[in-house]
């Protein structure tokens, strides 16, 4: 009896590792875009029943291509990481939820954020990842930053494709107005981003 006691409870550990994994992204361990998705349409659902707002940010690395290529892959992966980690606190400590979308692009998702408190929490995020300092080769110190855009439920979309869509387009802006910040979603940066896009 005690091995088949001890058989079920591995069996179950298995099934709840299993699950684990199938939600989250295996390099950072933060959760996929797979689930992430899911998250945003019942996050919305939620939302729309209590009329409440969800903020939905989106943020990549600032010419991540030159740090792999200056400093290796490996080393690219622990500046996703270190960023991954950063998001993900943040977002627990402020009721959301962080996922990996992308190489090195994020989601961090604020139920019950308006556009005001949501930004609050993003320059948290973006002054936690910029003033991170990573050491490559126990000698050079290495610094990264993020462009950030911020869309918002009900302001400025409703469906979750269009939010992540207006969310990027934000992101666009911050890139192109020289990184390393934050752009908060409207139908006027809307409109300019795409026209340079
Ligand atoms: P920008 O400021 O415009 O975002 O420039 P960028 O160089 O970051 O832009 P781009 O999107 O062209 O480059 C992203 C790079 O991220 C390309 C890809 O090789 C790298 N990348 C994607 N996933 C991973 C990963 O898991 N690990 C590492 N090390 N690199 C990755
Ligand atoms: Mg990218
Ligand atoms: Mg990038």
């Amino acid at each position: 009896i005690a091995t088949q006691i001890n058989i079920a409870i591995n069996n179950a550990s298995i099934y709840s590792k299993i699950e684990e994994m199938a939600i989250r992204d295996g390099l950072t361990g933060i959760y996929n875009r797979k689930y992430l998705t899911e998250r945003i349409d019942q996050l919305l659902m939620e939302a729309e029943r209590k009329h409440s707002y969800v903020s939905l940010a989106l943020f990549d690395i600032d010419k991540f291509k030159k740090i792999n290529d200056t400093y290796g892959h490996p080393f690219g992966d622990e500046a996703i990481k270190s960023a991954a980690r950063i998001a993900d606190k943040y977002a627990l400590l402020n009721g959301g939820i962080a996922g990996r979308y992308g190489g090195e692009e994020f989601v961090v998702v604020l139920p019950d954020k308006n556009v005001e408190e949501a930004y609050a929490v993003l320059r948290e995020i973006h002054e936690a990842i910029r003033s991170h300092t990573l050491t490559f080769n126990e000698a050079t110190q290495v610094n990264i930053d993020v462009s950030i855009g911020i869309a918002n439920y009900p302001l400025t979309g409703s469906l979750p494709q269009d939010l992540l869509n207006r969310a990027d387009y934000a992101m666009y802006f911050s890139k192109l107005n020289g990184r390393g910040r934050i752009t908060i979603d409207s139908d006027a940066i809307y409109e300019k981003s795409k026209e340079l896009h």
